[in-house]
């Protein structure tokens, strides 16, 4: 009768593990799914391979592409979770939209005007960037 208890245990430690294993697999709760299998051994083990993927819980947002491996990472990623890399930041290339370029031209365009009128002259490239880093009001 002892033979049959370990052999029982053994059985359920198996497919308690198995099913860990699977779950994990599949993003679901690896100790449930341990006691699951230990307890109903082959039905567990069929109820998870039926069950689909689970997605939702750990991996929301993976709506973009890393740029160096072209795997898919987290929309808000710093650092590629595959190769390491350092991300740029997502909104990097919205914030370089022309709009805010034509406001970029537009202050130039100004800061020179000011100073063509200041110096009676064309000013130059020195005398352009000194008016930008001072911030002069215009
Ligand atoms: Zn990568």
């Amino acid at each position: 009768m002892e033979i049959f208890w370990v052999v029982l245990i053994i059985q359920g430690i198996v497919f308690g593990g198995f099913c860990s294993f699977i779950a994990s697999q599949k993003n679901r709760d690896t100790a449930s799914w341990f006691f699951l299998g230990l307890f109903f051994s082959l039905i567990a083990v069929l109820a998870l391979i039926a069950i689909p993927k689970d997605n939702s819980p750990d991996q929301p947002n993976l709506n973009r592409v890393c740029p160096f491996c072209a795997e898919q990472i987290k929309e808000k990623a710093k650092v590629c979770r595959f190769c390491q890399n350092d991300l740029p930041e997502p909104d990097v290339e919205q914030s370089l939209e022309p709009e805010n370029n034509d406001e970029f031209i537009e202050r130039e365009n100004r800061i020179v005007k000011h100073l063509q009128k200041k110096l009676n002259r064309e000013p130059t490239e020195k005398e352009i960037e000194k008016a930008k880093w001072d911030g002069i009001e215009l």
